[in-house]
């Protein structure tokens, strides 16, 4: 295990140079102090998890010191904003510091979101506030659990410097960890502004570092767009099996990577609704729950336009075109899981459709919880307390029924069902309110909420002693917490 200076830095995107990024040093957040640290996430970079207790810990996540071996930089890109092209993004407000390089070869990115002002950070602040760092902090490390791939996080600093957003807050950095910062919006930047020596260079960047087994095929450009399909359509399939709603699913906040990607405000379903939208800001609901699925295909294929230079329109219309058999043959597995069902039946989609239309009408379903509680007991035996949350009683008897049918048909005692269930189905979720709850200590000087919550949500289907209010169904007020873009 190594020691927060020991890390070693092999700063691949900085070398490409400056049409792609540019240099520019953090502005330190004073008096900081260290919030919370995942030490799952440090030990991708082998660290010791007692470095987060040092003093120059701290010092170094919130900008005040610096590996002689970083190099800082912004990077350019640009992307669809609610559908609207807006070509001037970029980094506003974070960095990456540099990659490090692991014992096992892994390379991670570091970077360091609130870092101050860049090029590109147009009417903003370059900081970002303590709430927003923390809830992303929670949700890297909540995915990561669930197994749904995403950026990591490796710790927050808190500070005394003051931030206006409609208040006063203060200002806190949260140090993001992935393989790789480039978005769907690095191609669309390059390719809007007729960059296209840079959108090859970026591409072969990409393909070396993040998709060796893509650069290896006869068309190394069309076999990475359908690897990006791919993954997005597997990604996507998670958040809509486990109620992630992500809010801002602007092409400049997909990574080329599909993984989940620039959290903003962002919830888990509770209640099952199929119609929420979790984003304040968002009236027509562009981002609402069920619209991932299009918009996920929407987002492909403005990254398919940007690589239209490098790739033939008909080879990227075809790879197109697999995102949604793809995503519903992922959903429709995850699905399954989630029901205990371990073999496949083809009446098993039509199962699942009236399922989720039976928590739609009946408008109080805690969507997570249901699973949970379904693998609790024997379907026959549970069924029978699950159907006092709906309101079509009848209706959910006759589902219940098909469903138990279909569950006899599997193997295995109900002993090994609750064990497959309950490693799958979450009793723990990370919860806008309960978000909220360790906010609200950790901006009154009280760390140890939002530290309790991360390590609850670290190991999301393992019951654990003692922390059974964090497995409660949320009260009202928690349900229709309202959370802006302003962070
Ligand atoms: P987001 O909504 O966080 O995905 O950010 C969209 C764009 O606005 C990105 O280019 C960000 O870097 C930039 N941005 C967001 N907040 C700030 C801020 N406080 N200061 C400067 N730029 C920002
Ligand atoms: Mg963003």
């Amino acid at each position: 295990m190594k020691a927060l200076t020991d890390l070693v830095f092999d700063n691949r995107y900085a070398r490409l140079g400056d049409a792609f990024s540019s240099h520019v040093l953090p502005e330190p957040i004073e008096a900081p102090r260290l919030v919370v640290a995942s030490p799952a996430a440090m030990a991708l970079l082998d660290l010791d998890p007692a470095e987060a207790d040092s003093e120059v810990f701290a010092q170094v996540f919130a900008g005040h010191k610096l590996w002689s071996d970083a190099e800082p930089r912004a990077m350019v890109y640009s992307g669809h904003q609610f559908g609207s092209y807006n070509p001037r993004l970029g980094d506003g407000r974070g960095l990456l510091l540099g990659e490090v390089v692991n014992g096992a070869g892994e390379y991670w990115d570091l970077h360091l979101k609130g870092a101050g002002l860049t090029p590109w950070s147009r009417m903003g602040d370059g900081r970002a506030v303590l709430r927003s760092s923390i809830r992303e902090f929670l949700a890297s490390e909540y995915l990561h659990a669930l197994a749904i791939p995403t950026s990591r996080a490796l710790c927050v600093t808190g500070s005394s410097t003051p931030v206006w957003r409609e208040k006063r807050e203060s200002a806190a950095m949260v140090l993001r960890l992935a393989q790789s910062h480039v978005r769907f919006g690095h191609f669309e930047y390059f390719y809007y502004t007729n960059q296209h020596e840079q959108l090859r260079q970026l591409g072969e960047h990409v393909l070396a570092c993040h998709f060796p087994t893509c650069q290896t095929q006869p068309q190394p450009f069309a076999a990475l767009f359908q690897e990006v399909v791919e993954r997005n359509a597997a990604l996507i399939a998670h958040w809509q099996a486990y109620g992630f709603c992500h809010g801002v699913m602007n092409s400049d906040n997909m990574s080329i990577l599909g993984i989940t990607f620039d959290y903003g405000p962002y919830a888990f379903l509770d209640d099952f609704d199929a119609n929420h939208i979790c984003n304040h800001s968002d009236g027509s609901g562009r981002y609402s729950f069920s619209n991932q699925v299009p918009i996920a295909q929407w987002n492909l294929a403005a990254l398919g336009q940007a690589l239209t230079p490098l790739v033939e329109l008909e080879q990227l219309r075809a790879s197109l075109e697999l995102f949604l058999p793809l995503y519903q043959a992922h959903y429709l597995a995850l699905m399954r899981q989630r029901l205990g069902l371990s073999s496949a039946e083809d009446g098993d989609e039509g199962l699942i459709q009236q399922l989720l239309q039976l928590m739609q009408q009946s408008g109080a379903v805690d969507y997570s919880l249901f699973f949970r509680r379904l693998g609790e007991q024997a379907p026959e035996a549970v069924v029978r307390l699950l159907r006092d949350d709906f309101v079509d009683r009848s209706a959910f008897d006759a589902w219940a029924e098909s469903y138990c049918a279909r569950s006899a048909r599997e193997n295995g005692s109900q002993e090994a069902r609750r064990t497959r269930m309950h490693a799958v189905n979450p009793l723990y979720v990370l919860r806008n309110y309960l978000a909220q709850q360790a906010i609200e200590a950790a901006e009154n000087g009280d760390y140890a909420p939002v530290r309790e919550l991360h390590a609850v949500l670290s190991r999301p289907f393992e019951e654990q002693d003692g922390m059974q209010r964090y497995a409660e169904r949320p009260p009202e007020w928690g349900k229709h917490l309202e959370i802006s873009c302003s962070s």
